[in-house]
């Protein structure tokens, strides 16, 4: 399976963003808003990622220095280095990469545009989906119909 796939099966398209220089309290409601654990942040407004900031990037600030990094911009606690796949890059490949880096989001990048975010509960819905139509079409094989 490849992450194109994964994309496909998603019920949202579309990267969410926050500027670098929005506040991490911003970023925390964009999270809590939508539901989601990593916010891309783009100078751009979305067509490339400058870094990426998680919930547990803001719990592990909170926790070593207090609420005070609520009003400090995310740039500031974001990752820079962050790793990316393109819409060819195999599940398998994505999973062990996560799994390697221990991180739970991955930027979609084509042509160097991003182009979608798939997270770990992506791939594993998409294996499991996947499987259930094979034992479905190996049942209606083995039972002839
Ligand atoms: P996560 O498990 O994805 O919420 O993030 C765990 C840690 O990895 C946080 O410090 C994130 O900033 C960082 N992180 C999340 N996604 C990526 C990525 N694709 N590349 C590099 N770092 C990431």
């Amino acid at each position: 399976m490849l992450v194109q796939q994964i994309l496909n099966s998603k019920a949202t398209t579309g990267v969410l963003t926050v500027s670098p220089d929005a506040k991490v309290s911003e970023a925390a409601k964009v999270l809590a808003d939508n539901r989601i654990g990593s916010v891309v942040v783009s100078a751009d407004g979305g067509k490339t990622a400058a870094g990426i900031l998680s919930e547990r990037d803001i719990v592990r600030e909170l926790a070593a220095h207090g609420k005070d990094c609520l009003d400090a911009p995310t740039k500031k606690y974001m990752t820079t280095k962050v790793v990316t796949c393109t819409s060819q890059t195999s599940a398998q490949e994505l999973l062990s990469q996560m799994t390697e880096g221990r991180f739970r989001h991955m930027p979609v990048v084509e042509d160097g545009k991003l182009i979608g975010l798939v997270t770990i509960g992506d791939v594993v819905k998409a294996q499991l989906s996947e499987l259930a139509m094979e034992k479905q079409a190996l049942e209606g094989m083995i039972m002839g119909h």
